[in-house]
């Protein structure tokens, strides 16, 4: 459906997520006012953001997902559409857990936390939610011209949640410098108080207008202006001037593909984040006992610093691995004609312990029957080549005193475990492991 208004800045998918307009989301941009069969239905949030109490009458009764649902002749009530959360609140007294527009018809359908059985009612909405949407609202209205304006950059897609608001750029990248210039100018608008302005232009003042993005509508729709500086296509709720949104403050922009997720906090958000990171920045400070502009310095001592521990320590537990298999192959017993070595380690690494024996069976006529104690025990029994003794039938025998059958090898060399064992408990294992040993002989 062109409107024919090509000339105009290049027309960008309004809705959220990038996602197609639904029949109901368009009606939300045409009409102030739709028609139910015999009745209308006035969406009073189109001009006026700030009333939050109001009389309405309930003309119709519906349902939703197994919640109960009414229309009213009249609403305050923001339906979640174009990237915009839903408003909630109360209509005499029954919570309002979300608002959605019927797609059939965009009538806007209060859903609710309980029966609602009066016709007359009174709606009261959450003011704090409502204000917060309508400061991140309008403050994504600034930013998107002021990268337009800085970037060259047109938003595609607008995300408003408690957790997160984004827009999302028709560029694939763009310097720090550039962001810093969008936020300078987006928080200079802001500054200004500049008087915004939503309405639905006749078609006449509608060729006047510069529109930053024109929906793919037929016929009339509601634009919302930032005096002298943005002009838009939008359904949404505004405050009434800049001043109102507060700071705009970029957190991060995100490469996604070929575009770029922009996230970003208006208002008591931007504060909150400022105060957390803030109070983190200065624990950070504290813990590393230095300014905080010095902390990126303190991290990297700190980093370079752990990095020649761990050589450091990866040499000396390498020499005292040594230290200990010439230890343990020098008091060997030696009574059947070669060299017997059994060994429970307690805090050795499995793999420590493997080397250990690697180094005890590179000697001629050994057996090392070896085990690391802890969470993942393991046995690891081995001899040398020149020796008859099966290592799998030992490792079998020893793993049965653990009541596992979680391991195996070849006849020279064997190992299993897994589980949590204790020092006497791999002791016992590599005794009954001995005993295999022994009968072999
Ligand atoms: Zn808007």
């Amino acid at each position: 459906m062109p409107c024919g208004r090509d000339g105009f800045l290049p027309r960008a998918n309004i809705s959220h997520q990038n996602a197609p307009l639904l029949p109901g989301e368009m009606l939300q941009y045409t009409l102030d006012n739709i028609s139910l069969g015999e009745t209308t239905m006035q969406r009073l949030y189109y001009n006026d953001s700030y009333t939050t109490s109001f009389e309405a009458q309930v003309i119709e009764r519906s349902s939703l997902d197994g919640a109960p649902a009414v229309i009213l002749d009249q609403t305050y009530f923001y339906p979640t559409s174009g990237g915009q959360p839903n408003d909630t609140g109360l209509l005499s007294g029954v919570p309002v857990v979300d608002v959605v527009i019927r797609e059939s018809d965009g009538a806007v359908l209060h859903v609710l936390g309980g029966e609602l059985p009066l016709d007359l009612v009174s709606g009261q909405v959450n003011w704090s939610r409502r204000f917060d949407h309508m400061r991140h609202h309008t403050g994504q209205h600034i930013l998107s011209q002021a990268f337009v304006r800085m970037a060259q950059a047109e938003t595609v897609g607008f995300h408003l949640s408690p957790d997160s608001v984004t827009i999302d750029l028709n560029v694939s990248k763009i310097s720090p410098e550039v962001v810093d210039a969008v936020e300078d100018l987006a928080n200079q608008i802001v500054a200004q108080n500049r008087p915004v302005r939503a309405w639905f232009p006749d078609d006449d003042e509608l060729a006047t207008l510069q529109l930053r993005k024109v929906p793919d509508v037929d016929g009339r729709f509601r634009v919302v202006a930032v005096e002298g500086f943005d002009a838009t296509a939008c359904g949404g709720t505004h405050v009434a001037h800049t001043g109102e949104i507060g700071m705009i403050k970029v957190l991060r922009v995100d490469k996604r593909g070929d575009s770029l997720r922009v996230e970003f906090r208006c208002g008591d958000r931007a504060l909150l984040d400022y105060r957390q990171k803030n109070a983190l920045m200065n624990q950070l400070a504290a813990d590393l006992t230095t300014g905080f502009w010095e902390v990126p310095a303190a991290l990297e001592r700190l980093r370079e610093e752990n990095k020649a521990l761990r050589r450091e320590l990866r040499t000396l537990r390498a020499a005292m691995l040594d230290h200990e298999a010439q230890q343990l192959w020098q008091e060997a017993d030696r009574s059947a004609g070669y060299a017997l070595i059994v060994r429970a380690f307690d805090q050795w690494d499995s793999g420590e312990v493997r080397q250990v024996v690697q180094q005890l069976i590179a000697h001629p006529s050994t057996i090392a029957l070896c085990g690391a104690a802890g969470e993942k025990a393991q046995l690891i029994l081995a001899r040398s080549e020149d020796l008859p003794h099966d290592m799998v039938a030992a490792l079998r025998q020893g793993l049965a005193v653990w009541g596992v059958d979680r391991g195996g090898g070849r006849p020279s060399f064997a190992q299993g475990g897994g589980i949590t064992a204790s020092v006497e408990q791999v002791e016992a294992a590599l005794a009954a492991a001995l005993e295999i040993i022994r009968s072999e002989e």
